[in-house]
């Protein structure tokens, strides 16, 4: 199997460990924007070799891990330089953008739209691990819209690195990924900088931090250039998201100023149910 990875940072190069290790006769080769990153790459042995435009057509599958803006640059390029038996998956967190650029284009049958719901706060190819996507979902959309016999082969090796599938439209990927990934972003970039501005002394910070604030800021180390344009491709959502949430944060402010604490242990008491939500415990009793 021939494998060419363009972006090789830490979803493709965590994809490039595992696809060695599940299929040890395949041929991983890399393209990237940055040479120091190709370099790192082949020195962790995570491609054999650097590919070119030209060795396009001879891939069996093309997985593009760039940042959301360069997909939808690239992936028009990428679909006319491919072989017609070729087939190309993106990681990209944003999808309706992605989907869209590529709707007409003649080898769309080619092209499979995917989001593994997988990552860590770092990035570039010395932090690509193994059985990232072991557990994870990968959230397939317009999955009608890829060669019945490409969406197979696809299948088979999310299916060996352990993913579950879930099938939606690009719209509601969107729509969703805006809550529980987007506002999560957001929230700890802003925690972060509101707790750096208020506290000038660093070190009080680093002294004071306990593992709540760790784990709650973790997401604000995560790369600006990664996420400036999954903001920009989903703002819609993401302005809608941040409405709710603000209108949340002033209302439990509120309660506060008024001394409201029985509201307060409500709103907790209320929002603790996340635990059972994360477990995969249903919620449709209103008694639980
Ligand atoms: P990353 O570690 O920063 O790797 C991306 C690589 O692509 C970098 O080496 C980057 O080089 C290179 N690149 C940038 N523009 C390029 C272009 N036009 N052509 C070729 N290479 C280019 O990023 P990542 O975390 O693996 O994310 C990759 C994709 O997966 C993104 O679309 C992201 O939305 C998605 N995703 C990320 C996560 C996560 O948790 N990180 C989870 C799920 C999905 P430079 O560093 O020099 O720019």
């Amino acid at each position: 199997m021939n494998v060419i990875i363009v972006g090789i940072g830490l979803i493709g190069g965590s994809m490039a460990r595992d696809l060695r290790c599940k299929y040890p006769e395949v041929s991983i080769y890399g393209m990237d924007a940055s040479a120091a990153h190709l370099e790192e790459a082949v020195r962790l042995q995570l491609i054999d070799g650097i590919a070119t435009a030209k060795e396009l057509s001879e891939a069996d599958i093309v997985i593009v891990s760039i940042p959301v803006d360069a997909i939808v640059q690239e992936l028009p390029k990428l679909l006319d330089a491919i072989g017609d038996d070729s087939l190309v998956i993106d990681a990209g967190s944003t999808k309706s953008e992605i989907c869209r650029i590529v709707a007409d284009h003649p080898r769309r049958r080619n092209f499979l739209a995917c989001h593994p719901i997988a990552g860590t706060e770092f990035s570039g190819p010395t932090a690509a691990v193994s059985e990232l996507f072991s557990g994870k979902t990968n959230i397939i959309c317009d999955v009608e819209k890829t060669a019945f016999k490409l969406q197979e082969r696809a299948l088979s090796i999310f299916s060996s690195l352990g993913m579950r599938i879930r099938y939606m439209n690009p719209e509601a990927h969107d729509k969703h990924i805006a809550y529980v990934s987007h506002l999560s972003h957001i929230s700890s970039f802003m925690l972060g900088k509101t707790v750096i501005e208020k506290e000038k002394n660093e070190r009080d910070i680093f002294d004071m931090a306990g593992s709540g604030f760790e784990s709650t800021v973790r997401l604000a180390k995560s790369s600006p250039a990664m996420w400036t344009p999954i903001f920009e491709q989903n703002k819609e959502n993401v302005v809608e998201t941040l409405d709710e949430y603000i209108q949340n944060l002033e209302a439990f402010k509120q309660k506060l100023i008024d001394n409201n604490f029985e509201g307060i242990y409500k709103e907790m008491d209320n929002t603790n149910k996340i635990k059972a939500i994360l477990k995969g415990i249903p919620q449709n009793n209103k008694d639980r």
